[in-house]
């Protein structure tokens, strides 16, 4: 038997206690130390929670203390590591009330997560700067929106979680202005021919752009009144910091191998470069099948796979990960875009030499009357071997089951060529004989 200890207990941490304690029962001995008071609270659904499209928070959960201690683990919250003796294997732990713990392992697995960017401006520290990570964080904001004096909101960072936030503020009755220093939106997922079609989503939304502009500072009394750019100033009564997130890897961080941003390096088995000490979630790397290489890409979907991935490596089953390739969605108004695999822009910087195929056409024929919307979409691929490299496509038709198959096909080293004779079947109900698909890899140069 094993004594095997998670630290962390969010969505990797989750997921690796659930498959170790489902898989190999009582073959180990699973402790768990977190340092929050709750356990797999769904950051996705922060913004619908915000923006009142749901009731409250109780669905944005779906395990507890109680359910895995109920399957066999010990789980410690309110626990904090400091730190960790790699050579006696030992982990150092403090508890809410101050008691000091020592915890011996045979495996160690680090499910650290990671935090917000805290950018590093005068006036982050005023009342009503808010970031957006917790639970916690989320009540935080609810309860402030209660006050209608908090009238204009700025939201900095345009990412996929800014641009949700923005979108759940201006629901709530708030004025809303968008901060980011990038000319764009969502620029690290999409090109510049789906990033226009959100930017005029926003606006005609009421939701004002600030792009290409640095914020230099937050002023107020003690508490927000303004924001001010390298170009603007914005009256606002609240702030949302959403400008990035990096891997928490305080512990341990001088003696495990770090990859550029930080995180732990793992290979495909989850192993850290310390023998019997796994990583699996936000604070470590992925291996990522678009770039064939090593990277990060924190995605809560990533998080629940290698958690899987490392629980069974820790508990003896040799099982490697597939690898990702950062698949994703989003859903702003009634405008949906999902992407996967890497942008033009991004093959480029990462050394590739990138071509495409964009294509836009409606998703049915015309003789279907009823709702039929149009679809963007474009498939990036090497010029050379003319793999695919990516995928993206937009449309107001829930079109987010195709994007799967953009996923598995990166995955297995597709060719454009071969995307272009796919058996894809069509119904009138459904699509259209020439559909989008095909098309746009028919038209591939
Ligand atoms: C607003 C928001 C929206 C998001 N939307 C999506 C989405 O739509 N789709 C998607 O795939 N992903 C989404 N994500 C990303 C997703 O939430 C993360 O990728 C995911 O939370 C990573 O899970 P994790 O368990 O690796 O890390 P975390 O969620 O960061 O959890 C880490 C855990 O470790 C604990 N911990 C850390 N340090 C210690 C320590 N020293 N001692 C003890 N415990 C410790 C923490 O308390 C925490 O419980 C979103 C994130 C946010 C914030």
């Amino acid at each position: 038997m094993s004594k095997i200890l998670v630290v962390g207990a969010n969505h990797a941490g989750t997921a690796c206690i659930n498959t170790m304690l489902d898989t190999y029962g009582s073959q180990n001995e699973v402790i768990v130390f977190d340092r929050n008071s709750n356990i797999s609270f769904l950051g996705c659904g922060m913004a619908l929670w915000i923006g009142r499209q749901i009731d409250g928070y109780d669905g944005l959960f779906y395990a507890s203390k109680e359910g895995l201690e109920k399957k066999g683990a010990k789980i410690m919250m309110e626990t904090e590591v400091s730190h960790i003796d790699f050579d006696k294997k030992i982990a150092y732990a403090k508890t809410a009330d101050g008691k000091e713990i020592q915890q011996d392992y045979d495996k160690l697995i680090l499910a650290t997560g990671s935090v917000p960017v805290v950018p590093p401006i005068p006036g982050k520290d005023l009342e009503n700067v808010e970031f957006v990570k917790l639970f916690q964080n989320a009540q935080t904001v609810i309860d402030k929106l209660e006050n209608p004096a908090i009238k204009r909101v700025a939201v900095v960072g345009a990412g996929y979680i800014g641009v949700e936030l923005a979108e759940a503020f201006k629901r709530c009755g708030r004025e809303v202005v968008m901060i980011d220093i990038a000319p764009t939106c969502l620029s690290a997922y999409y090109d510049k021919e789906f990033t226009e079609m959100m930017e005029e989503n926003l606006k005609s939304n009421g939701i004002e752009l600030a792009f290409d502009q640095k914020v230099t500072s937050i002023e107020g009394n003690g508490k927000v009144e303004r924001i001010v750019t390298d170009k603007a100033s914005f009256d606002v009564d609240m702030v949302c910091l959403a400008v990035g997130f990096k891997p928490n890897t305080q512990i341990g961080k001088e003696k495990l191998e770090l990859f550029k941003n930080g995180s732990y390096v793992v290979n495909k088995n989850q192993e850290t470069s310390i023998k019997d000490v796994y990583a699996i979630g936000d604070c470590a790397t992925v291996y990522d099948n678009a770039l064939q290489d090593k990277n990060y890409i924190a995605l809560a979907t990533n998080a629940v796979r290698s958690g899987i991935v490392g629980a069974h490596n820790a508990c003896g089953t040799n099982l490697p990960s597939i690898g990702v390739q950062g698949s994703n969605g989003i859903c702003i108004y009634d405008l949906k875009m999902v992407s996967t695999g890497m942008t033009v822009e991004k093959a480029k910087k990462f050394g590739f030499d990138p071509e495409f195929t964009l294509f836009e056409d409606y998703q049915r024929m015309s003789f279907m009357k009823n709702h039929n919307e149009k679809v963007k979409i474009k498939i990036v691929y090497d010029k050379k071997t003319r793999r695919i490299l990516g995928c993206q496509i937009a449309s107001k038709e829930d079109i987010s089951m195709a994007i799967h198959m953009f996923s598995l096909a990166i995955q297995e080293g597709v060719t454009i060529d071969k995307l272009a004779l796919l058996d894809i079947f069509f119904l009138p109900h459904f699509n259209q004989p020439y559909n989008y698909i095909t098309m746009a890899a028919i038209s591939a140069k």
